[in-house]
């Protein structure tokens, strides 16, 4: 079965096709500046070389035309038609209290994904125009829902709750739901794998750092606690999200300063982390760049970022009672040797230690980082949300048959 994976943003969608047969990509590809002037096209087909291509996409259903196209074209094309794609996942970001797992989508899903639009006003809308674009292009192809909060379902009250009067949970749903789920669901499994232990019996902190960063403490595979909250903003130092802080800034800062909602929201989302601080960028490696030459921002800008993952990690080791395994994956955590070294020397107290050699190792293959004394195995572990999604999408596609 191939199976198509589409995240679908405000105005750009990403997309990956899978032979289910052996689990390999066969493309990938992303449509960017989707209603704006000169969209533009790439596809990687992974038999040859990238094509790109700038044209005008009106909306998601067009892109996604387009998309089909690539994939069915004689040279650059990975299917012979586009029957041969039996199912389609979406990454859904926002799935409240009512997703717990991935469904296939019906018309209840969509009304449900749509009451969630105020919780997720900037994501949700686009994911739903992502479904709606797959449909109208392949109507008789099963759709299905994959959402970034599922995973975190599990957590349990006294880490979603906040301490604020009950009548805004009831009302509201302001609650902790936390995301990047499938991914760190993904890279728990494969941390199990790894230190070839059941995954019942671990507890495990996976640390999915990129643009966007969130900790989760795994326990018997299941999330117990997450860095993020009721939006994204909430826990780690981010590329351009401030992450914690004491909530009466909020208003402080908005009566101070004269800003509106809109404003405030902005700036703590798009305009705070790494970028705030080091006043030049929100890339780790410009921030790496900046420390080893001297520059105090960007010095500050590590600093502050490398704290808090390493503050996290400590308090997921108490949330858990101990920890097994740490796991880095993502942009940051995948590549930057600097972050996870200055995070784990100062984990001595838990017992890490960490290789150096292995550390500086760069692959795309899961590893260990620590050494074979650490009380704690340390992984690097590449993510892969999309694999995930066309797991589940072929699951539920096979059940519906
Ligand atoms: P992601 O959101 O997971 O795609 O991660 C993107 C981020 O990963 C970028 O903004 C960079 O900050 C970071 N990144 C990628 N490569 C490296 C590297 N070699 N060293 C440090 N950071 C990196």
């Amino acid at each position: 079965m191939k199976i198509l994976v589409i995240n679908a943003g405000s105005s750009s969608l990403k997309y990956q096709v899978y032979d289910m047969s052996s689990e390999t990509a066969l493309a990938s590809g992303r449509v960017e500046r989707i209603g704006m002037d000169s969209s533009i096209l790439v596809h990687e087909p992974h038999h040859t070389d990238e094509t790109s291509e700038v044209s005008e996409i009106l909306d998601h259903t067009t892109a996604i035309r387009k998309v089909l196209d690539k994939l069915t074209d004689a040279e650059v094309g990975v299917v012979k038609s586009i029957d041969e794609i039996e199912a389609v996942g979406h990454r859904v970001v926002h799935g409240g209290e009512t997703f717990k797992g991935s469904v296939l989508v019906t018309s209840e899903v969509k009304a449900e994904i749509r009451r969630l639009f105020d919780l997720a006003p900037l994501h949700n809308p686009a994911c739903m125009m992502g479904i709606k674009a797959a449909e109208s292009n392949m109507p008789n192809v099963p759709q299905v829902c994959v959402f970034d909060t599922a995973f975190h379902q599990s957590m349990p009250a006294r880490s979603y709750m906040y301490a604020i009067p009950q009548v805004l949970y009831k009302k509201h749903k302001i609650r902790r739901y936390g995301f990047h789920g499938t991914s760190h669901d993904y890279v728990s499994k494969q941390a199990a794998a790894v230190v070839n232990r059941p995954l019942e019996d671990l507890k495990i902190i996976t640390c999915h750092i990129g643009n966007g960063g969130s900790l989760t403490a795994v326990q018997g595979g299941k999330s117990v606690d997450t860095t993020m909250g009721m939006t994204p903003l909430e826990g780690l130092m981010m590329g351009t999200r401030s992450g914690d802080l004491d909530p009466a800034i909020v208003p402080y800062t908005m009566s101070k300063e004269d800003l509106t909602v809109n404003e405030v929201n902005s700036m703590l989302n798009k305009h705070s982390g790494l970028q705030a601080i080091s006043g030049t960028s929100s890339d780790m490696r410009e921030i790496e760049e900046g420390m080893q030459n001297g520059e105090p921002n960007a010095t500050l800008a590590f600093e502050m970022y490398e704290y808090r993952i390493r503050k996290y990690i400590g308090a997921y080791a108490a949330a858990m009672d101990g920890a097994d395994v740490i796991v880095f994956t993502a942009g940051v955590g995948e590549n930057s040797a600097t972050v996870r070294q200055r995070v784990c020397e100062k984990l001595t107290f838990l017992g890490v230690e960490i290789d150096q050699e292995l550390n500086k190792i760069r692959s795309k293959e899961p590893r260990y980082i620590s050494t074979p004394n650490s009380k704690i195995a340390v992984l690097v572990i590449p993510t892969n949300e999309e694999l995930m999604i066309a797991r589940d999408t072929y699951r539920l596609a096979n059940n519906a048959k």
